[in-house]
């Protein structure tokens, strides 16, 4: 019997199926679990993706030839039933399920739960929170698979940002938040409280926001920050802009200001200080570490293989609770929101630090573990 899911160099195939899934070689058929580029590529000459995913695919990729499905129904594609289900990622993102002659797989792509039990106060509000779905193969991502991964509540991390902003405000500045356009973006917009100030946002930021808010989803109607003549109006503003805009001349119209990173890298403070920002605020896209094992364990799935982040802590892992684990190398994570091109380094050195840590330690141990190993001080005046 032929797994239902392998890995060839166009991307993840599903053989009884002929159709990749997240490919990142152009192929004729591809399974689209959501929009972030690594995951969707230009070039396929069939795209298949969740129904409220079309929007921001459009977006990105253009007239391009897509069919999509609602969460739950269920096509039959020589003899493999696939359907889509909520990952909680970003809108419109979708863990594929397959089944074919009794078994059962489930590819996740990217997805979002936190914490070690269920809350649905920590949803990501902009989609559809992940749904569990019950297989015998669970293919998982690992972006954060390591113990010291661990988000705060939600409530605590807006009230953190709110405070931030409300304090800038009243200090006359400006308030610049860096996040990935995509998803990031908009769960900022969605989390902070509007009535401290104006919210205006960077150009690459508005096409996502509209077709999130043609989806439905409650993202305000900001302005451009281009588009804005007075400029004292930016002195109570919150700014909302993607790494690309960091330190950019773009940034000038503001004047004084303060600048901010959110990024679930924020948590390593060796990340915080090579990006060079007055703050970092750790808010993810992606499952924590208690987040993923409760996720896996809620699939029921006897074998899990991971793909893109800590394949080799979790693949331990996963083994020593008796699964059959391994991995698959694949070509994602290098465009994804969380790690925009000048942290690459600076997270590679405290993630190896980080990875001795939990390859070391026993679970008990590992689960105690909520500081992250720092190789300098945050606010290192020579960095
Ligand atoms: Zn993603
Ligand atoms: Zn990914």
């Amino acid at each position: 019997m032929t797994d239902l899911v392998v890995q060839r160099k166009e991307g993840l195939y599903c053989p009884p199926g002929d159709f990749y899934i997240d490919p990142w070689r152009p192929v004729d058929r591809a399974v689209i679990t959501h929009a972030h580029g690594d995951h969707s590529r230009r070039g396929n000459s069939h795209y298949l993706a969740a129904a409220p995913a079309e929007g921001v695919l459009r977006t990105r990729l253009g007239d391009i030839d897509l069919q999509t499905m609602a969460y739950g129904d269920v096509v039959d594609h020589f003899g493999v039933r696939l359907s889509l289900h909520p990952a909680g990622h970003v809108l419109g993102s979708a863990q594929v399920r397959l089944e074919h002659a009794g078994r059962v797989w489930v590819a996740s792509g990217d997805y979002y739960v936190a914490g070690s039990t269920a809350d649905a106060g920590e949803d990501n509000k902009t989609c559809a929170p992940f749904e569990p779905v019950r297989c015998h193969c669970f293919i998982t991502e690992s972006t954060f698979g390591l113990p010291i991964y661990r988000w705060q509540p939600q409530a605590e991390l807006f009230a953190d940002i709110n405070a931030w902003w409300r304090a800038n405000a009243d200090a006359g500045r400006a308030s610049l938040i860096i996040g990935y356009a995509f998803g990031k973006a908009q769960r900022i917009l969605m989390g902070v409280d509007r009535s401290i100030g104006p919210i205006v946002v960077h150009g690459a930021v508005e096409p996502l926001n509209r077709a999130y808010r043609a989806a439905g989803v409650d993202v305000p109607q900001t302005p451009i920050a281009t588009e804005i003549k007075d400029r004292s109006l930016f002195r109570r503003a919150l700014v909302v802009a993607p790494p690309s805009a960091q330190a950019s001349t773009w940034t000038r119209r503001f004047g004084d200001y303060s600048d901010a990173f959110a990024s679930g890298w924020m948590q390593l403070r060796g990340a915080r200080r090579r990006r060079s920002v007055d703050r970092g605020f750790v808010l993810s896209d992606h499952a924590d570490w208690p987040g993923l094992q409760r996720a896996i364990a809620a699939t029921g799935a006897e074998r899990v293989i991971v793909t893109h982040g800590y394949e080799a802590v979790m693949v331990r892992w996963l083994s020593d609770q008796g699964l059959e684990a391994s991995a698959f190398a694949t070509e994602y994570g290098q465009d994804d929101d969380e790690l925009p091109g000048a942290l690459g380094e600076a997270v590679a050195a405290a993630e190896r630090a980080a990875e001795h840590v939990a390859e070391s330690v026993s679970d008990a141990e590992a689960a105690a573990i909520v500081v992250p190993p720092e190789d300098a001080p945050v606010d290192d005046p020579g960095a």
